[in-house]
């Protein structure tokens, strides 16, 4: 929605910049943790908390990383009492990512407590020997036991991530992994293709030549995963995004079911967020903030009692306004030209009428009076056709 300028901003990410150790593939900003650093984050946290405070009423809360998991019970109890204080608590959805190597039930206890009321955990294969591959810390018994521990916690939203296209892994593995991850049960699946970033041991390995990249297989386990998220009771709303629809009023009309991931609905809607934690991006009313990506910088700016912002920039609107587009076209309802209207001012029939036509002709979307979609082609062409809004 088009932001009311005075209203408090609804929504809040966190980044946890630690982890047990770094995974082959990772470009996130993360760092194997000390006991120390990870004190002076705390402290940071809840001070750049209290800075936003007034500014914030968050309906939904996800703390992401890194391995938020990783913090130990002190650790998260002194920032949920500090999110006590400043009236941050209550949150509609408040997710957590967790490794299955580090969640316990004293853990998922004071988390419930707090209101808390889901978890994100990064399984990503239930293939030993690629578990291993990727560099995980956590082993596939880990994940079934972790499992149990949240659901005997009260946990009923869960989602599990799961990579595929990992070298190594066959589609027989794929099929494997998928079925046994449709039979926890989840509320939530989120699945991504694995990505080759600079300066990642995985993308060394491969411009050593140790493995090739094989697309075609790739495609094919991107359908095999449709096939059986659907099958499984899931419902596609976003490129690698599935989730249960359990309204009491149940909408088989509806793109967006009922336990999608309010958090990230609200980014690729175009709403505004706060950002906070080494690395974190945020955009509040036009304005798109990044914090220091190195966290000693990060609790020395805090400790002097300012925010740890390296870059902020203010966009105009119609540079705004295509990144929105081009995010919601990630989403199976694409965007309701009224809707999209009210986020931003814009009509995309004035303002992308010829690239819309061009879409439509090529067979990567689908225009009707109402909306502009992206078909199930052109959801595997998303970025291309998102470059084509940016302006
Ligand atoms: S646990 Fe996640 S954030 Fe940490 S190194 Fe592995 S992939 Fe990166």
């Amino acid at each position: 929605m088009l932001e009311n300028s005075s209203a408090p901003v609804t929504s809040l990410y966190v980044h946890v910049p630690f982890c047990a150790q770094k995974c082959e593939y990772c470009a996130f900003y993360s760092e194997a943790s000390s006991g120390e650093l990870i004190g002076r984050y705390v402290a940071a946290l809840v001070r750049e908390l209290e800075i936003v405070a007034h500014d914030l009423k968050p309906q939904t809360v996800f703390f992401g990383g890194g391995t938020p998991s990783i913090l130990n019970l002190r650790q998260w109890e002194t920032i949920l009492r500090a999110m006590e204080k400043f009236n941050l608590l209550g949150a509609e959805e408040f997710t957590i990512e967790s490794n299955p190597a580090t969640v316990s039930a004293d853990k998922c206890k004071l988390l419930r407590d707090f209101g808390v009321n889901r978890i994100s955990m990064g399984v990503q294969s239930l293939d030993e020997k690629l578990l291993d591959r990727l560099g995980r810390v956590h082993s596939r018994e880990m994940v079934f036991k972790s499992f149990d521990i949240l659901r005997a916690s009260g946990f009923d939203n869960v989602n599990l991530d799961l990579m595929f296209a990992i070298p190594g892994q066959t589609m027989e593995i794929w099929r494997a992994t998928l079925n046994e991850a449709m039979a926890m049960q989840s509320e939530h699946l989120s699945s991504y293709e694995v990505i080759y970033e600079d300066d990642t041991p995985l993308f060394d390995q491969l411009q050593a030549g140790e493995f090739s990249v094989d697309e075609n297989l790739a495609c094919e386990m991107y359908e095999e995963l449709i096939s059986s998220a659907t099958k499984g009771g899931f419902q596609q709303y976003e490129i690698a995004n599935f989730a249960r629809n359990k309204s009491a009023i149940r909408n088989p009309q509806s793109a967006i079911p009922s336990l999608a991931c309010k958090h990230n609905v609200n980014y690729w809607r175009g709403g505004s967020y706060y950002g906070l934690g080494p690395s974190a991006t945020g955009y509040v009313r036009g304005v798109r903030t990044k914090n220091w990506s190195n966290t000693q910088l990060y609790c020395d700016q805090l400790e002097k009692g300012k925010r740890a912002i390296e870059s902020s920039e203010e966009l105009t609107p119609l540079r705004r306004a295509g990144e929105i587009a081009a995010f919601g076209l990630r989403m199976n309802a694409g965007w309701p030209f009224a809707e999209f209207q009210r986020a931003t001012n814009f009509d995309l029939r004035n303002e992308w009428d010829s690239e819309m036509n061009q879409m439509a002709e090529r067979g990567w979307a689908l225009r009707d009076q109402e909306k502009f979609q992206l078909t199930h082609q052109g959801l595997r062409f998303a970025d291309a056709a998102a470059e084509m809004f940016l302006r």
